[in-house]
């Protein structure tokens, strides 16, 4: 098989990698964002048909760099768009935000199966997106470790109705702390995730619990239930993925150690299960798991994005490009950690609302969002 690989510099892009050299996946294509080094090192190990780097700055220096290897190289915003058109086994988007909406849009356009690492395609295009996947009759297979889960739990469920989601949430690093206790939280405290090594953008989207609001939204239109199905449950041991339960009660979850080269390979080798280099999970070793309510009074990004998806049409994408121009400010040390859920709420209640929106107001809205964000901040609100 071969596959196409969107990020692969990023944290899921060089799991993915770990996978393909583990079971000998072809890779086509790989595409990075600005990390030059670490994309010729990929490059010469597995020796992809076309390269392509988001930044055009980049070009001139990642040709000279591989100019003794035989591969087409591209450049720029469309470059990830006709990577993802490529014929392949699967394309693997794991862009970071909502830069990887248009590829998976030309993915799916192509006929190609794609698996997801990139939430914010289903949060900001959530309808188009899966119109586009029925229309073009091709398969879309989660890699985000919750979403794999819930895929897995209902593997044989048949035509029976799940009653509810159960997404679980570690809590991040800030789990049990009060606003006040909050206020002055430094950017390396809010990058040091007990659990889970990620990338710089999710570790704060999951100690703000943006995250666990993505992923809310994302299940929402991936598997086709109303925000009522989905209760978000803490537990801080990140053992047990997600859950479904019946009609019947019955609550099927699915449970590993938090690595996600669990997931990523599933789905690559989908409906296969092969040996996987994640470590095993011992249950005695894991010991108690716990389960508890969380505190959306204290993570505001939790509630607006739960607010956001019972409003529907763009309001999903308003939050979601808030929060990646608040998460930004954030992580140049211009805005307070609070600031971030009173970015996104205000941008909710105050950017333009469209129903059914079309790409293009979807494109709109993220600008907008994004002005709206930046501007709060230049008139020093936030
Ligand atoms: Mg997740």
């Amino acid at each position: 098989m071969d596959i196409v690989l969107l990020g692969s510099t990023g944290s899921i892009g060089t799991q993915t990698l770990d996978v393909c050299r583990m079971h000998n996946i072809r890779v086509k294509a790989l595409s990075a964002n600005s990390n030059i080094e670490l994309l010729e090192k990929q490059t010469r190990e597995f020796l992809p048909e076309y390269i392509s780097v988001f930044d055009e700055k980049y070009y001139s220096d990642i040709k000279i760099r591989l100019a003794d290897i035989n591969v087409k190289i591209l450049c720029g915003e469309e470059s990830a768009c006709e990577l993802a058109a490529l014929k392949c086994d699967r394309v693997v988007n794991s862009v970071v935000g909502f830069a990887g909406l248009l590829p998976t849009l030309s993915a799916i356009k192509a006929k190609n199966s794609v698996a997801l690492a990139n939430k914010e395609t289903l949060v900001a295009g959530g309808e188009l997106v899966m119109r586009a996947l029925e229309e073009n009759g091709t398969s879309m297979l989660p890699i985000d470790s919750e979403h794999s889960a819930i895929f897995q739990c209902l593997l044989g469920a048949g035509e029976n109705k799940l009653s509810k989601i159960i997404l679980t949430a570690s809590g991040g690093p800030f789990f049990g702390k009060t606003r006040e206790e909050l206020k002055n939280v430094t950017k390396s405290q809010a990058l040091d995730h007990p659990n889970w090594k990620m990338g710089e953008k999710i570790t704060v989207d999951s100690a703000t619990m943006m995250n666990k609001g993505l992923e809310l939204i994302e299940a929402v239109h991936y598997f086709r239930v109303l925000p009522e199905q989905v209760e978000v449950v803490i537990h801080r041991q990140s053992i047990m993925h997600s859950a479904v339960e019946f009609e019947d009660s019955a609550i099927i979850a699915q449970l590993g150690t938090a690595d996600m080269r669990i997931p990523i390979q599933l789905a690559l080798t989908y409906p296969k299960r092969l040996e996987c280099p994640a470590k095993k999970l011992s249950l005695t070793e894991a010991g108690t798991l716990t389960f508890e309510k969380p505190d959306e009074d204290v993570f505001g990004c939790l509630k607006a994005a739960r607010k956001a998806i019972k409003m529907g049409g763009n309001a999903p994408c308003i939050v979601n490009c808030a929060n990646e121009a608040a998460v930004s400010l954030f992580l140049s040390d211009k805005i307070g950690f609070l600031d971030i859920g009173e970015a996104v709420n205000s941008a909710l209640s105050s950017v333009k609302f469209i129903n059914d929106p079309s790409l293009d107001e979807i494109l709109y809205t993220k600008k907008a969002a994004e002005e709206y964000v930046f501007s709060r901040f230049k008139q020093g609100e936030i």
